[in-house]
């Protein structure tokens, strides 16, 4: 081929881009070689045309893939979007059932226990009115089936709100030895009437005090120990405590141990599901929700334990409560007590267990404690001991406080005073009005029921403290176990009673025991007639004189026109409710100052969050209705004048 030839053919193979096409090699002049090497040019060049072919092919496809994947994503993100608005429509929608489902049983209580209240009442005034046997027995009856459908309430209310979330423990320094027992001697009644025995055994190894929540704490182990009680008619119930110490906590383990009719180990797992009752029989006569170990274990399980269960048919069962709380390791003097009560002089009269307690507790504290048997001893060694070493405390154990009590008292306090010998009554089965009779008697502190060992020494501290306040005379107002417990939680709003000139808001209620024989004032303030003539009996019984206004309107317009010592204010009142009328009253104003009546929140709001908009509202103190008579005659008591 001619060089012409050969770069035609080249430029022509370049122009058509067809690599497959050949230079003819069978020349034999001497353009042979340039022919091969031109060949083997274009072979090379249509080698890589193939192979950057394949990779266009290659590069083309996964182009396809990322726009595959692309669009897969776009839309994988658009149902992701459209998932999360849905779970966020439902979770508010859930909330707002949550919250619909909570003021449903709020609203719920309330309308129950409102004529509860009325039937509760009702029947405990009827019992008190000297009815025969077989009518005791019909009145007992409804009064037990209330109180039972009344628990049933508190236990929905109760488990609805730990349930929810809507609760947080409240940890604060208490006597986990004192808790249990006095869960025991909270019992001891109802396993003395059927004849079975009930122990207590705490392993030494244990600290006093730790940081909990007593009232949940004590709420587990009382329905253990209540639902061992309840189904145990031959043997004991033994509440054990034992734990093991681990730097500054305890792990600790309850053990409430039943010689009663047990549990089918098929069953065991249900009784922690709600409303569960394992046989129907004996429980209906026993009678519960089934709810009881279903709150228990929510509630060990927020105090980090739990509770487990073994059984043998017929023969008892065992339910374990763990918990670990940290120890609470500060000297007991610094934190409860502003009086040191070293080298201070009790006499106790009396010749019973307490007594023997109460000299070990008072030891402890390095009291200079005399025991006499009975009030003549008392009055011998009182009458012995030179004045300036005084005071000498002098407390009195009994059972009940009889009229026999109360003459012996007035009798000491002819002989001494109440600054060289203050007295205190410690009563195992107070009734009401107990405590006005004390006053009368020139008592110094009534305590009722069984004490704990911090009871004893907070008692003798505010009577030395009272003493050391009113330092010139012998009006040394009167503690309780209620002024005990304002005085430890102080975060109730106290007011002076209704004086003739208003003052500004004091810190107790004062106490007048010149006045005590006088009649009171109050003032009823509710919607429903029924339960306005419930707290009337009540009140008459009490020697009070009773007015009556139907809303709180009525109310203010009634404080306007005359005085009343204490205001029972029901909540929630067509016209204007409780918290106005409060309000009003309270800002009335009369010269610079305001009225600081006592206002008691009488009302079927059972919540502890319902306390606190009561006392935040300007009210005095909050009782929940249906009342026990006790607590009812106690809180108006309180706050007399
Ligand atoms: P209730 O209020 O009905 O007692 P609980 O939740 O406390 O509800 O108990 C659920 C059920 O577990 C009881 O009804 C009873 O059948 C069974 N149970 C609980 N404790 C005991 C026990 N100590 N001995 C026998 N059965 C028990």
């Amino acid at each position: 081929m001619t060089g012409t030839e050969i770069a035609n053919a080249i430029l022509k193979i370049s122009e058509s881009m067809d690599y497959s096409c050949r230079l003819p090699e069978n020349t034999t002049d001497s353009s042979v070689e340039i022919v091969k090497a031109v060949n083997t040019l274009i072979e090379n060049a249509q080698a890589r045309d193939v192979s950057l072919n394949e990779r266009l092919a290659d590069l083309l496809d996964s182009r396809d893939d990322a726009h595959t994947a692309n669009l897969l994503l776009r839309r994988v993100k658009k149902q992701l979007h459209e998932r999360t608005t849905e779970l966020d429509n439902a979770l508010q929608k859930a909330d707002e059932a949550s919250t619909a489902k909570s003021q449903f049983l709020a609203n719920m209580s309330h309308e129950i226990r409102t004529p509860m209240n009325g039937i509760l009442g009702m029947a405990e005034l009827l019992r008190r009115q000297g009815l025969n046997k077989k009518q005791t027995k019909q009145i007992d009856t409804i009064l037990n089936s209330g109180r039972a459908l009344l628990q049933i309430i508190n236990d929905i209310l109760d488990f609805s709100k730990i349930e929810s979330g809507k609760f947080d423990l409240d940890p604060k320094r208490f006597n986990l030895k004192n808790c249990l027992s006095d869960i025991v001697e909270l019992l001891r009644p109802t396993t003395e009437r059927k004849g079975i025995a009930i122990n207590l055994d705490i392993a030494p190894n244990l600290a006093d005090y730790y940081i909990g929540d007593a009232g949940r704490i004590r709420q587990v182990v009382m329905n253990l120990a209540g639902n061992g009680v309840k189904f145990t008619d031959e043997g004991s119930v033994t509440i054990k405590l034992s734990g093991t110490n681990i730097d500054g906590e305890s792990d600790l383990c309850i053990d409430l141990i039943d010689t009663g009719i047990g549990i089918k180990k098929d069953s065991l797992p249900a009784v922690f599901e709600k409303f569960s009752q394992v046989d129907a029989s004996y429980t209906r006569r026993a009678q519960g929700s089934g709810l009881g170990l279903t709150i228990s274990q929510l509630l060990a399980q927020r105090m980090n334990g739990g509770i487990t269960a073994d059984s043998e048919f017929g023969k008892g069962s065992t339910f374990t409560f763990k918990m670990r709380l940290p120890i609470d390791a500060e000297p007991f003097d610094e934190v409860v007590q502003k009086i040191s009560l070293e080298n201070k002089n009790v006499v106790l009269v009396g010749a019973n267990d307490e007594v023997t307690r109460a000299h070990s507790i008072l030891m402890q504290q390095h009291c200079i404690v005399t025991t006499t048997p009975g009030f003549g001893e008392a009055e011998a060694f009182l009458s012995a001991m030179p004045e300036e070493n005084g005071p000498y405390i002098t407390v009195i154990h009994d059972i009940l406080s009889s009229d026999e009590t109360l003459r012996k008292i007035c009798s000491l306090r002819e002989k001494f005073t109440a600054k060289r010998v203050p007295i205190a009554l410690c009563i195992s089965n107070g009734t009401p009005g107990d405590a006005k009779n004390c006053e009368k008697s020139g008592v110094q502190a009534y305590l009722s029921g069984p004490f704990q060992d911090d009871d004893l020494v907070q008692l003798i501290t505010q009577i030395l403290e009272n003493i050391n306040a009113h330092d010139g005379d012998n009006k040394i107002e009167l503690v309780t176990r209620h002024s005990l417990a304002e005085s430890a939680s102080n975060n109730s709003i106290k007011t002076a009673p209704d004086t003739t000139t208003e003052t500004e808001t004091s810190a107790e209620p004062e106490t007048d025991t010149t006045a005590s024989t006088s009649t009171h004032r109050i003032l009823i303030v509710d919607d429903s007639i029924v339960n306005q003539e419930v707290a009337k009996d009540f009140l008459e019984d009490l020697d009070c004189d009773v007015a009556v206004a139907n809303n709180g309107e009525d109310a203010v317009k009634a404080t306007e026109a005359s005085k009343f010592d204490v205001i029972l204010m029901d909540c929630q009142m067509p016209i204007m409710d409780g918290f106005a009328a409060t309000a009003a009253i309270r800002n009335r104003q009369n010269g610079a100052t305001k009225s600081s009546v006592p206002i008691i929140a009488l009302t079927a709001n059972a919540f502890e969050s319902d306390r606190e908009k009561c006392l935040a509202s300007g009210m005095s103190d909050f009782l929940s209705k249906p009342f026990l008579p006790l607590d009812f005659e106690a809180v108006v008591q309180k706050w007399l004048p």
